[in-house]
């Protein structure tokens, strides 16, 4: 069994889009879903988790989300200023 609820500003979809819906799942953890149609072939890239440059693939060839998927990527603000 799992619930749904509106997702936030900030919670991302597996295929790294905005999502609209979030699917809390106590196995698993929270998913988000942008709820558009094919979107898991088209994911954002570079990968917004690992930073990856080619599409997550399960070992039989559907789209896979990132290993590093959360539902909130870590904030890279830290990067700015002085190195
Ligand atoms: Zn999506
Ligand atoms: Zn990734």
């Amino acid at each position: 069994m799992s619930n749904e609820r509106p997702a936030e500003a900030g919670e991302l979809c597996t295929c790294g889009r905005p999502a609209v819906v979030v699917y809390v799942n106590e196995e698993y953890g929270d998913v988000g879903y942008c709820g558009i149609e094919g979107a898991a072939f088209r994911p954002v890239l570079p990968c917004p988790w690992c930073g990856s440059s080619e599409a997550h693939k399960e070992p039989w060839g559907d789209p896979g989300r990132c290993p590093q998927y959360t539902l909130r990527p870590a904030a890279k603000e830290e990067r700015k200023g002085t190195t």
